[in-house]
């Protein structure tokens, strides 16, 4: 039998969540040094929209049943065993989003598999002893830890981690058909009443698909409201540097760059008096799309960015609002601040 490396996909309506397809970019990393094969599991309702041979993929394994077409762990634990019958997998790679931080420690008790969460790397063999770094106080520093040779490991990546690969429409894959019945699956023992969409003013910053982050530009705590209309005209999180977080301004979740010891890669990232230390970049230099606002067009954050407004935060930001669409309160939040310095 061939060896097998899993990504587990998760998906809504038969479409992968961005996070499974980072995991699966690199499972296919490792099952190219280790000439393994990369079977992508699949439970759902529906099987998947697009073939995920682009993505890295060389078996997409459609596990599928109705009972499958919402999130339940017993629901991914049958899937998971009539997955493991045909394809026992050497290492499996689950995208640590809400969803598969529920699943990974469980599908690890259930198979008697070693778990890795908040992986940041692993390389190795898994049938030497597969190596996993893994973020460890509070992303301060790394472990490194070491599986037996031979064991199966749960991989467990934060999303936005890894990244998205641009997928390689030549690649193929061979699409594989299990299907579960509801005894298979059992009773599960939390019923989903609804599904709220997250309200991007208190999702976690790396949950989060666009960031409006502030920094020393803003001169005065109550300037800071002009900066909470501005990510909620673009329906973004608050993040900040660590002056404004040292000045009480915001909470520890809010901090952006080295010291928060998380890596944020969300869609949009837009930076506003800041001035983009590497201390700060840190932390934010995966966004997709940078976007900055500085008085100072030298600033360093400039230099990472798609697109700079060079000018006072003042006035770019109520006008910026007003013409997305947001409230117009925002005059009083620093409009008459007389212009200082360059704005050119
Ligand atoms: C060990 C260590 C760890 C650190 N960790 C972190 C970290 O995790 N995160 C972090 O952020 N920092 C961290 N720092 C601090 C870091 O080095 C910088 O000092 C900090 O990032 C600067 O924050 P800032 O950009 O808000 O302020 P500044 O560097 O003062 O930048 C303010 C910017 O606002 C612009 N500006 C001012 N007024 C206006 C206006 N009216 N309109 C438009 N633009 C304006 C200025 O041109 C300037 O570019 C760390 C430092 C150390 C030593």
């Amino acid at each position: 039998m061939s060896r097998s490396i899993w990504a587990w996909v998760e998906s809504e309506r038969g479409v992968a969540a961005e996070a499974s397809l980072e995991v699966l970019g690199e499972a296919r990393r490792l099952a190219d040094k280790l000439k393994i094969r990369v079977v992508a599991v699949c439970p759902s309702a529906e099987p998947q929209a697009e073939s995920l041979g682009p993505r890295g993929a060389d078996v997409e394994l459609a596990v599928l049943s109705p009972g499958l077409d919402r999130f339940t762990v017993e629901g991914a634990l049958a899937a998971a065993a009539a997955a493991a019958k045909d394809y026992p997998p050497e290492a499996v790679l689950i995208a640590a989003t809400a969803r598969g931080s529920a699943l990974a420690p469980r599908l690890a008790a259930r198979f008697g598999w070693g778990y890795a969460p908040n992986s940041v790397m692993f390389e190795g063999d898994p049938a030497q002893g597969l190596e996993v770094r893994r973020a460890v106080l509070g992303g301060k520093a790394d472990a490194l830890l070491r599986f037996q040779p031979g064991s199966t490991t749960v991989v467990a990546f934060p999303p936005g981690l890894i990244g998205l690969d641009p997928p390689q429409p030549r690649r193929r894959s061979e699409r594989v058909v299990s299907e579960l019945d509801g005894a298979d699956i059992g009773p599960a023992s939390v019923a989903v009443l609804e599904t709220i969409p997250a309200d991007p003013a208190t999702v976690s910053l790396d949950e989060a698909e666009r960031i409006v982050a502030g920094g020393l530009g803003f001169a005065e705590r109550e300037d800071w409201a002009l900066l909470e209309r501005t990510a909620a005209a673009l329906a973004g999180s608050v993040g900040a540097s660590k002056p404004v977080f040292d000045r009480g301004w915001v909470d520890q979740q809010r901090l952006i760059g080295q010291s928060s010891g998380r890596r944020l890669a969300p869609q949009l990232f837009v930076g506003v008096g800041v001035s983009g230390s590497t201390h700060f970049v840190e932390g934010m230099k995966d966004s997709a799309s940078i976007v900055a606002i500085n008085r100072d067009k030298g600033a360093p954050l400039a230099a990472l960015a798609e697109l700079t407004l060079v000018g006072d935060l003042y006035q770019i930001l109520p006008e910026l609002i007003r013409r997305i669409g947001g409230t117009d309160e925002l005059n009083t939040a620093g409009a008459a601040r007389p212009l200082e310095g360059d704005s050119s």
